[in-house]
């Protein structure tokens, strides 16, 4: 389910939200839309926020500054004005891979890869589409982000489950916790794919006829003249597929599940950037000559996170201790007699 949100006055941006996403009082997260900005390419008024060919390194800045602000405002937020920046936005350059970069201030390197986590307030974290699905996963407990683009490259060196991974390696995130929201990009009614590509998802998931779906030119003809199919070919002599779609939010919402994170934790917004030029850039449906979407994560700086901080110090001490205590209950057993050992 995707919710809405307009920002008033000055900042015609409509920012699409995760259902589930909006009610972390510490999280701010939006889709953009190609509504509502100062590019002149791209049909005019358009809020294209990649650096792209067709389009003004200066429009995109603005686009990106209005962007971030409407993420960031909230209905309740009156110190927040439009047109400010408070946090800075991170993007790595994208190039289909399942590189994961974790984040803890504004790099002052361009990072290379498809995903991006964190855990320290005020960042913005990013990721560019157009057709590509952004993908976001979110510890509520240790008030953790990622963000990831997968494409079918992406979806098919598992991005999105080696995302939920990699917030469990830094942050010791566990799955039980983890909310994850899929947003717009191609679907499977638009998304056809070579043969090639099936083949390489066979290779690698055993769910993958499940992803894929087969339509023939023929099948308007066949349906609406059924009588002239009846002479059917024995099985295995049949036409050979003429197009093939993939299910790529579906791809990756298997991953997220594979990961561990509830199926009723996954929020998809189900929007076709193909079938809706309209309101996304799209870069099938567009031919390429299409601007960028972003999606943006990041964690709020709110006053009891020094104290969930400290509660989360204070477990792992727990833990330790709690560790300890039990390999030494547990070493007359495994060692009677022995002398005692190093701690390990
Ligand atoms: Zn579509």
């Amino acid at each position: 389910m995707a919710l809405r949100t307009k920002i008033p006055a000055k900042c015609p941006i409509e920012v699409l939200r995760a259902g589930s996403l909006a009610k972390i009082v510490w999280l701010a997260h939006g889709f953009s839309t190609r509504h509502g900005g100062v590019s002149q390419a791209y049909g005019g008024n358009a809020l294209n926020l990649g650096f792209t060919t067709h389009d003004s390194r200066s429009a995109v800045e603005n686009n990106r500054q209005a962007f971030a602000s409407a993420v960031l405002a909230r209905p309740a937020d009156t110190q927040l004005k439009c047109g400010q920046v408070p946090w800075p936005i991170v993007t790595a350059r994208q190039i289909h891979s399942d590189l994961i970069h974790f984040v803890s201030s504004r790099p002052d390197y361009p990072l290379a890869g498809d995903g991006l986590i964190t855990r320290t307030p005020n960042l913005l974290l990013a990721v560019m589409a157009a057709d590509c699905l952004p993908i976001m996963i979110v510890d509520t407990k240790q008030q953790a982000v990622g963000i990831f683009h997968a494409g079918w490259r992406g979806t098919l060196k598992r991005i999105a489950e080696k995302g939920a991974g990699e917030l469990r390696r830094h942050f010791r995130s566990r799955p039980a916790d983890m909310k994850a929201a899929i947003g717009p990009g191609i679907r499977d009614c638009c998304y056809q794919v070579g043969p090639e590509v099936r083949e390489k998802f066979e290779g690698q998931f055993g769910y993958a006829s499940s992803l894929f779906r087969e339509t023939k030119e023929s099948d308007e003809v066949r349906q609406k003249y059924p009588l002239l199919f009846l002479n059917q070919r024995a099985p295995g002599h049949g036409e050979h597929p003429e197009k093939i779609f993939l299910n790529l939010a579906e791809a990756n919402r298997r991953q997220l599940i594979d990961a561990g994170i509830s199926p009723q934790d996954i929020s998809d917004l189900n929007r076709c950037t193909c079938c809706r030029p309209d309101v996304f850039f799209s870069h099938r449906a567009e031919k390429g000559m299409t601007g960028r979407m972003l999606a943006a994560v990041g964690v709020r700086e709110i006053r009891n996170r020094q104290l969930s901080l400290v509660r989360l110090e204070t477990d792992f001490k727990c833990r330790a201790f709690s560790t300890r205590r039990r390999w030494a209950a547990a070493l007359p057993l495994r060692h009677p007699g022995a002398a005692k050992p190093d701690r390990p």
